[in-house]
């Protein structure tokens, strides 16, 4: 075996005895194999310790690339000219998750006392891209698992609060998801509420700033399109009660329709969801609604249903889409039936055209369904208010 080699060993080897410790709850033996040669260390292993050792995981795992870089002239000032950073892919699942969530970690090792030993987590190669980070990995978490929900809440965030919102988020979910959907759901949700609106970009694996206004997202977690899971930004807590929860509402239903994988028009994943936890807090309509119709009275109504683009964060109408997809849906669930509204969505789900979902739930053609529409929003804009359900 090359020395190479042997080390990889040794180094996979120190790997899984620190998360069999984490995970059999054995501090003393987690702590044996830390360095604190960097003073700063040892609390920071501490964290991970308390985190990895408390989390409700079904699955963690740690798997160490023969990938590894020279640390930076301070950092081997700190830890000796020894001291290397070596790529790890964590696997890990919550309860609940409907798929493994694998991230890329980097751990730095040295020999100390004649021990292989973690002597830090902060280095990375440099020019090194943004990618999702776990949120155990980002600072002290706490968990919980109640009645379909596990909530993972970042340090300073309530987890009885945010518990008990997506518990009454996801019955009313449930309660008004339209019949004719074809759902695969298990009817769990994993939300995730990072400490800090940076956190929350920083689990996304998005830039600074950039999902600054964004309430929350669902996505497939980690690097490798792993289980749904929705992220909430923390700045949601600002929101009044009903509204925060009409955020989680629509995030639920993206995940009870598995949409991040579906091949739907993004306006029919966003108007169903729209559509479901607006229903829910009734004669509540979607947000921008008053700017859609008061564009409508001034410009005429949208030609199409808004476009996969308009979706985009950032883009300047985001909203206005919002509130016209959600007028599509709104419309199809009240000149037809809620049924047929699941049935029409089903059909998009299941990767049929427009044109093949209207004719199929509706028993008319895609430019129906749009002159219909218009004419619609034509009347609400002209009624100037959107009336109470
Ligand atoms: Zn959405």
């Amino acid at each position: 075996m090359t020395p190479q080699g042997l080390r990889l060993g040794q180094v996979r080897a120190t790997v899984d005895a620190l998360v069999k410790s984490a995970r059999t709850r054995d501090r003393a033996g987690f702590e044996r194999l830390i360095s604190d040669r960097d003073p700063s260390f040892p609390n920071r292993a501490r964290l991970l310790y308390d985190n990895l050792s408390t989390l409700p995981l079904t699955r963690l795992q740690m798997h160490v690339e023969p990938t590894q870089f020279g640390l930076a002239t301070a950092r081997t000032q700190l830890l000796g000219s020894g001291a290397w950073a070596q790529r790890a892919v964590v696997t890990w699942r919550l309860a609940g998750d409907d798929a493994d969530v694998e991230h890329q970690i980097w751990l730095t090792f040295l020999s100390d006392g004649g021990e292989l030993r973690l002597g830090g987590t902060v280095d990375e190669p440099p020019n090194r891209s943004v990618e999702p980070k776990p949120s155990w990995w980002l600072g002290r978490l706490t968990a919980g698992e109640h009645e379909g929900v596990t909530v993972i809440a970042g340090s300073g965030q309530p987890l009885e609060r945010w518990a008990n919102h997506a518990a009454a988020a996801l019955d009313n979910v449930r309660d008004n998801l339209p019949d004719g959907l074809r759902l695969s759901w298990s009817g769990h949700i994993v939300m995730e509420v990072p400490a800090t609106p940076r956190d929350f970009e920083s689990v996304l694996g998005e830039r600074p700033g950039s999902y600054d206004s964004i309430a929350a997202v669902t996505r497939r977690a980690g690097t490798a399109d792993g289980a749904t899971r929705i992220v909430v930004n923390p700045k949601a807590a600002q929101l009044s009660s009903s509204a925060l929860q009409a955020v989680l509402e629509h995030e639920m239903v993206h995940v009870a329709t598995s949409s991040p994988d579906s091949p739907a028009p993004v306006w029919a994943e966003e108007g169903l969801a729209e559509w479901v936890s607006t229903k829910a807090h009734a004669g509540q309509p979607s947000e921008a609604t008053d700017d859609v119709l008061t564009r409508v009275r001034a410009q005429g109504a949208p030609r199409s249903f808004p476009s996969d683009q308009e979706f985009q964060i950032g883009e300047r109408d985001l909203r206005m889409a919002y509130a016209e997809a959600w007028l599509v849906c709104r419309y199809i669930a009240d000149r037809y039936s809620e049924i047929q509204l699941g049935r029409f969505y089903a059909e998009l789900d299941d990767g049929h055209s427009l044109d093949e979902a209207s004719q199929s739930a509706l028993n008319i053609s895609e430019a129906e369904l749009i002159i219909r529409w218009r004419a619609y929003l034509v009347r609400l804009a002209r009624a100037s208010v959107v009336a109470p359900r």
